[in-house]
């Protein structure tokens, strides 16, 4: 397992199309525990392949951070198919570290994905897992932190992103 450079906003494969994954192959194997590794070491709740450089429609999402391997999830070509309630919640993104801005998500919600061996699943989450579910997912649609945002709101938080890239905090 090797822990993979996050690109941070500003990087083109953040908003560039996903491909399916159509090979689940032993390269496939290798992408996601280096993602769940990165995703420990940020740390953070989940990590899209794009927010590594792989344009690919595959998530990780571990609410434990490493602390119990049955929380990991992977999530190949995840879709939506149901959601309920609504509720706003506080996000950050390791796309863009150290900032966080309110969004409003789903409260709960049913998916439907394929395993790492490709195998169909479906799943319900509610709370904190269904909000990282929902945040990965946009990733792969190319939906960032920021494309949530409108007016005032957006401008304070570009204005935070811009000062966060001239601080030097983000390396990228
Ligand atoms: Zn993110």
């Amino acid at each position: 397992m090797s822990v993979r450079p996050i690109l941070v906003y500003g990087d083109p494969r953040l908003e560039a199309v996903n491909a399916p994954v159509e090979i689940f192959d032993q390269e496939l194997e290798v992408l996601v525990d280096d993602m769940f590794e990165t995703g420990w070491r940020a740390p953070g709740l989940g990590l899209a392949a794009p927010q590594v450089g792989v344009n690919l429609r595959l998530a990780t999402v571990d609410l434990s951070v490493g602390k119990d391997s049955d929380q990991k999830i992977v999530l190949a070509n995840p879709e939506i198919i149901e959601t309920s309630g609504k509720i706003s919640l506080e996000e950050g993104c390791l796309s863009f570290p150290g900032l966080f801005t309110t969004i409003l998500r789903p409260r709960e919600l049913v998916i439907s994905a394929q395993d790492l061996a490709g195998a169909p699943l479906e799943l319900e989450a509610s709370g904190l897992l269904a909000q990282a579910i929902c945040h990965e997912i946009d990733h792969l649609d190319g939906r960032l932190l920021v494309n949530h945002l409108r007016g005032i709101k957006k401008k304070m938080f570009l204005r935070r992103v811009a000062k966060m890239r001239k601080t030097g905090v983000w390396s990228a």
